[in-house]
Formats: C-alpha cells, sequence, structure tokens
C-alpha cells in the first residue's frame, strides 16, 4: 500500500503518512458499503436514532481533539475549528431525530390504500474537499446515515485526517463496520471510482465548479442522483443609508475568514458610490485589524492558505500592478501566509472581480443606485451567497428577492446554520443540503398502491 505525507500549512512540516486508496480499494470498500447497506436500512428507526445520537455524543467528547487535527491539516484558528467539530456533534445530532420522522403519505385513491414511502437511495458517495473538511462531512453524513444509506467518504488529499477520525468514532459508537468507510486519495482515482461505479446511487460533491461539471458528466452515464456545492463570488451589498461603522467592521470577516477559502466569502464588496469614501477609511483599521497568526493561538483569527501551490493561485490575481488599496500582515518565515488584501479600484472586467480567487483578497467597487447593485451582484455564473446593509426594510427585501442567490443575509454576514437549508443558484450548485429537507435529498419516494377489493 502507498501513501503520501500530510503538510501543516502554517508550518510546512509533515504531519503524518496517510494511505492512497487505489481503484480495488474503492470497489471493495464499496462492495462492504452495498452489504452494510442492506441491514443498515432494516435498522429500527428508534435504534438508527439512537446509535447516531451515540455518534455525536463520541464526536463532542472529542472536539478538541479534532479541532487541533483540523488545525494542523489544514491551519484553522483554533476557535474556529472547535466550532467546527462542534458542527459534526450537532449536525449528526440534528439528523439523528429523522429516523422516526421519515414519514409517508397516504393518498385517497378508490378501491384501495395508496401510501408512499421514502427509500434510501444505497451508497452514497461523498467527495469533499479541504476548505471544511469536517463540516463539509458531515453535511452529508448526518442525512445520509439517517435516511439509511451507507455512505463512503472521500476527503481532499491535503486534509484527510479528521474524516479518517471521525470514521474511528462512528464504529465506537456502535455503528455497524461498513455504514461509514473513508478512503483517504486521490480525486481522480478514488473519488472517479465513486463517480463510475454502478453501486454507488448518489453523489454528493463539494468542490471547485470544474471539477463538479466533471462529476455531473460521470453521474449522467447511471443517471445517478447527485448533489453540488460549488463555488462562488458572492457580493456584499453595502447601500448609503447602512449602519456604515458595522458593515465595514464585519465586511474582512466575511470574506477573510477562513484565509478567504470559503464558498460563501463575499468576495465583491459593492458600495454605493456616495459613501465609497467613507466605507474606505472605515474598512481600513478594520483589514488592518484582523490577527493573522499562529492557528494554535486562540486569538488568531487568520491562518494560513492550505498549500504552496494554492497561494501562487490567490497571489496570481494580485500583480505587481494590481490597485492594492489596504493590505494586512503576515507572519515571517514557514507558512503559507497571504495577507488581507483588499482591491480597489477594479474594473468589473478583471479576473480579481470576476473569478473565484477563493483566498484574502477582496474587491470594492462602487454602484450608482439600487437597479445597479442588483445588475452587478448577478453578473456571475455564481450565486451562492451574499450581504445587504441598508436601513430601509422595504430595500433589504427588494434586494433580497432580485439577488439570484441560494443564502443571503441582511445587516449581518450569517455563516451556515445546520438547520436551515444551504446550496446554490446557478453554477454555484444543484440541489440543497442541510435544513429540515436534507433527508430527503437521500431517499427515493416509492408509491404502493394495495387493494382492498
Ligand atoms: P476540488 O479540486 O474540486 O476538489 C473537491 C474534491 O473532489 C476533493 O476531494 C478532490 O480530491 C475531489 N476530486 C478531484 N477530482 C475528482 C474527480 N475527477 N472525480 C471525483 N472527485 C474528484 O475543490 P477543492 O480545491 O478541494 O475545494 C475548493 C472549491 O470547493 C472551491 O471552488 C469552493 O468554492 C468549493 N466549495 C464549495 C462549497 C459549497 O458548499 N458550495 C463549500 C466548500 C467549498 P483531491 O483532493 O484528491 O483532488
Ligand atoms: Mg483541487
Amino acid at each position: 500500500m502507498t501513501t503520501y505525507t500530510v503538510i501543516n500549512p502554517a508550518t510546512e512540516q509533515p504531519l503524518t503518512q496517510v494511505a492512497r486508496s487505489t481503484v480495488e480499494d474503492a470497489d471493495a470498500a464499496i462492495q462492504r458499503a452495498a452489504r452494510a447497506q442492506q441491514r443498515w436500512r432494516a435498522v429500527a428507526p428508534g435504534d438508527r436514532a439512537r446509535l447516531l445520537r451515540r455518534f455525536a455524543d463520541q464526536v463532542d467528547a472529542h472536539v478538541d481533539e479534532l479541532a487541533a487535527l483540523e488545525t494542523a491539516e489544514a491551519g484553522h484558528p483554533v476557535g474556529a475549528a472547535r466550532w467546527e467539530a462542534g458542527q459534526v456533534r450537532d449536525v449528526l445530532m440534528y439528523y439523528a431525530a429523522a429516523p422516526e420522522r421519515l414519514t409517508g403519505r397516504q393518498i385517497p385513491v378508490p378501491g384501495g390504500l395508496d401510501v408512499t414511502f421514502r427509500e434510501p437511495v444505497g451508497v452514497v458517495g461523498l467527495i469533499v474537499p479541504w476548505n471544511f473538511p469536517m463540516p463539509i462531512l458531515s453535511w452529508g453524513l448526518g442525512p445520509a446515515l439517517a435516511a439509511g444509506c451507507a455512505v463512503v467518504a472521500k476527503p481532499a488529499e491535503l486534509t484527510p485526517m479528521t474524516a479518517v477520525r471521525i470514521a474511528e468514532l462512528a464504529l465506537d459508537a456502535g455503528l455497524p463496520e461498513g455504514v461509514f468507510q473513508v478512503l483517504p486519495g486521490q480525486g481522480s482515482v478514488v473519488g472517479q471510482r465513486l463517480v463510475d461505479h454502478p453501486d454507488v446511487r448518489k453523489i454528493a460533491f463539494t468542490g471547485s465548479s470544474e471539477v463538479g461539471r466533471h462529476v455531473m458528466a460521470g453521474c449522467a452515464r447511471h443517471v445517478k442522483r447527485l448533489t453540488l456545492e460549488l463555488g462562488g463570488k458572492s457580493a456584499n451589498i453595502v447601500f448609503a443609508d447602512a449602519d456604515l461603522q458595522k458593515a465595514a467592521a464585519t465586511a474582512p470577516y466575511a470574506v477573510f475568514d477562513n484565509a478567504g477559502q470559503d464558498c460563501c466569502a463575499r468576495s465583491r464588496i459593492l458600495v454605493e458610490a456616495s459613501v465609497l469614501e467613507t466605507f474606505m477609511a472605515l474598512l481600513e483599521p478594520a483589514v488592518r485589524g484582523v490577527l493573522v497568526g499562529d492557528p494554535a493561538d486562540a486569538a488568531t483569527e487568520m491562518g494560513p492558505l492550505i498549500s504552496a501551490a494554492h497561494r501562487a493561485h490567490v497571489a496570481s490575481y494580485v500583480p505587481d500592478d494590481a490597485p492594492v488599496a489596504i493590505r494586512g500582515s503576515v507572519p515571517d518565515g514557514a507558512g503559507f501566509w497571504y495577507p488581507p488584501t483588499v482591491l480597489a479600484p477594479v474594473s468589473p472586467d478583471s479576473p480579481a472581480y470576476t473569478e473565484e480567487i477563493f483566498g484574502p483578497v477582496v474587491t470594492v467597487t462602487p454602484f450608482a443606485d439600487e437597479a445597479a447593485a442588483i445588475a452587478m451582484a448577478n453578473d456571475t455564473p455564481y450565486g451562492l451567497s451574499g450581504s445587504i446593509w441598508t436601513s430601509n426594510v422595504g430595500r433589504a427585501i427588494r434586494v433580497a428577492r432580485a439577488v439570484e442567490t441560494g443564502n443571503l443575509s441582511v445587516n449581518s454576514h450569517s455563516s451556515v446554520r445546520y438547520w436551515t437549508p444551504f446550496g446554490g443558484f446557478k453554477q454555484s450548485g444543484l440541489g440543497r443540503e442541510l435544513g429540515p429537507d436534507a433527508v430527503d435529498a437521500f431517499t427515493e419516494v416509492k408509491n404502493v398502491f394495495i387493494a382492498t377489493d
């Protein structure tokens, strides 16, 4: 068995060796999952629920350990990493309530009884990116297990450690062998095999739009069920009548959180032209105030980027002649650091404005009026998140309805809440995760008619 080295992005030091799974490993795991799923779906709803609660309890008892792994392999500030581990626990606990509530309908028909069942789709392939390895794993895992599916998860190559540990905790909690397996390895090998294997009945993919399109095409061959959570280029729209102090103070965290490696990053700040200067003056101290440093330090707000290659990609959006308006600082020495960077003015056809950078780089662009703000916000193939800052309630609602995006916040930059639906419009995705309906995406509706005559 070959292995590869996982690197700490804050120190560039090796952390551990992880198995690089092969196509044969994937096939064996899928076969185990298919067998286990037959038993899992037959586990009584109350027992399945109890096992999921125990799984959540196991995660809860290991929050600090999981957070330390995330901090080490992904460079997330430890405070954020603890929140992420807590999110895994909460997602599992939330969907632990689903098995006994997986009800169907009884529909009036002549000559008999008509009922619907929600049957588990079967084996689910869960493909996870490196930016939020733990939460995104749980978003698929919780509802899939609750629905009676078995899960084979493929973590990102750069960040496999938390997924491997969470699978051990599942076994410790009493989940049957084979119900949840983790296959570290390459996307083009293991991920691709999950897409191609006919016994994997659904793919839940989170990652780039480019790989997402490829996964979608692969799923088409088997008409495989698919949810996609892809990239974003979201707008943070600041109107002149907003609480500018608050809008400016929070704007850096809406894009520099997780060093900008966030699909929901509000990476285009659109500001009503009449208050542009005031806003920039308020933004400057806020950007300089972002604490970038050792992710293991509880005070740290922003860590490094995930890899040297990714840092080079981010830096390519800020060439020497780029209009850098504000720039924060980074630690010296080892680590894939990149400073919080504000570009202004930026023309709407520059790559920094149109492409997902996935790093701590934000553009500021003025707009003339409400119609222009909406047009600019929508002038992108993406549609994942966004924020609207205004004290005018009518405008807040008008703009929220007009912006073509799945997750909006008004006068805040809310992060993902596991009990509300999450997903993208346009090329940001397909389907929704989380919230009250997420289990439906792991089931097929079956209609049964029973004659009474
Ligand atoms: P990525 O390159 O698309 O990779 C995502 C996952 O797909 C990884 O596990 C990767 O494995 C795997 N993969 C690669 N090639 C594959 C193939 N041919 N078949 C099946 N799987 C394959 O994305 P990333 O660079 O890790 O993550 C960043 C992207 O994710 C950004 O675009 C971001 O916006 C998006 N994202 C979206 C959301 C959302 O909810 N909408 C959330 C987080 C991130 P390897 O690691 O081995 O390449
Ligand atoms: Mg990638």
